[in-house]
């Protein structure tokens, strides 16, 4: 390849979705044309500002704090400096070599243990797996649900290799890269049972947002606490697949929300003594009242005295027909 051709391609040829290319040219080009595999990793770490941000939060965490605290350095904001000061040239070296030693005899004992287990690709996810894990997550993260197109999605080991976790379907899940970077190291949830909801863009129960107000999930539905909610501890139960109302719901969504009803029917029964009945139901459409396009089922707690007099429930819907008068014949 002439200069000329490697400048057209640069400039009118390299298509970029990262900034790894032009790294790895410029490397390249500043190591006078040749370097191994390992310095141009070296060259891409000092320039992946995320790898960076997350080695300052690692050294502000654990040996400043540590170093702090036993007197041996002082950081000052972004200043860090050690508080033995004017050393001769013999004695940093000294210092550098006692270091080496500490950190040898470290290594040895511990092996590769001592670094993050999610930098080392000692046992890769090959391609033809991580294209299992992403088509059985039906190509969205399984915590937040955004899809690969809006943000690309890690395969993430439920336990973790540092853990004895196998690199295999049963233990792998896509997450998103903002979940997975969120995600303590230690958390080994599988939310590959959370339902991810369906997008209906119109849908405020199908929006991602939706998923931080999730508190219990069953299979393929979840249920939320009521922004509005009619006495305190009002639930809706919902299918996260988007579907006009209870009864276009499958038998499947159904009998997950019955069993999802109990289960929040019994905590708050047994968290809140003050709960003695409860009202459960469903508008199905706008002349009944039905105000957001989504099926979902109203889990309503009643409370002794929560109105002047609760009978005929839910039969106030229809105001003027709530109570009734019982036909004795
Ligand atoms: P319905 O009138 O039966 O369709 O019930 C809709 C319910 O959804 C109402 O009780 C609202 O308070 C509730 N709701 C609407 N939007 C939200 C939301 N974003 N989060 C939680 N509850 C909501
Ligand atoms: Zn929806």
């Amino acid at each position: 390849m002439t200069y000329e051709q490697l400048v057209d391609f640069l400039e009118n040829k390299m298509s970029m979705s990262n900034v790894y290319q032009p790294l790895l040219i410029t490397a390249l080009v500043g190591a006078g044309g040749m370097a191994t595999v390992r310095q141009l990793a070296q060259v891409f770490l000092s320039q992946d500002e995320s790898q960076l941000l997350y080695y300052e939060k690692r050294v502000k965490e654990m040996p400043l704090a540590v170093l702090k605290r036993h007197k041996v350095v002082t950081s000052n904001g972004k200043l860090v400096s050690l508080n033995a000061r004017n050393l001769t040239l013999e004695q940093s070296a000294h210092l550098r070599l006692i270091c080496e030693r500490r950190l040898q005899s470290f290594v040895q004992k511990r092996r590769i243990r001592i670094w993050d287990y999610r930098l080392l690709d000692d046992d890769p996810v090959s391609d033809s797996l991580r294209f299992r894990v992403l088509k059985a997550a039906g190509g969205r993260c399984q915590l937040c649900g955004i899809t690969a197109k809006e943000c690309p999605l890690d395969v993430d080991y439920i336990i973790p290799r540092s853990r004895g976790g196998k690199t295999e379907l049963a233990n792998l899940q896509a997450l998103c890269s903002q979940c997975n970077r969120s995600k303590p190291s230690r958390d080994d949830t599988d939310f590959r049972s959370w339902p991810s909801p369906s997008s209906d863009p119109t849908c405020v129960f199908c929006q991602i947002t939706i998923l931080a107000k999730v508190i219990e999930r069953n299979g393929s539905v979840f249920a939320i606490p009521d922004e509005n909610p009619a006495t305190p501890g009002h639930l809706l139960v919902i299918p996260a697949r988007h579907t006009p109302d209870l009864f276009s719901m499958t038998e499947r969504e159904r009998l997950d929300a019955d069993q999802l009803l109990r289960v929040l029917q019994a905590r708050i029964s047994a968290e809140d003594k003050y709960v003695a009945g409860f009202n459960v139901g469903s508008n199905c459409g706008d002349a009944a009242g039905q105000t957001v396009g989504h099926a979902h089922i109203h889990l309503i707690p009643r409370r002794r005295g929560d109105i002047t007099d609760p009978r005929g429930g839910i039969r106030g819907a229809l105001l003027e027909k709530r109570i009734y008068q019982r036909d004795i014949r």
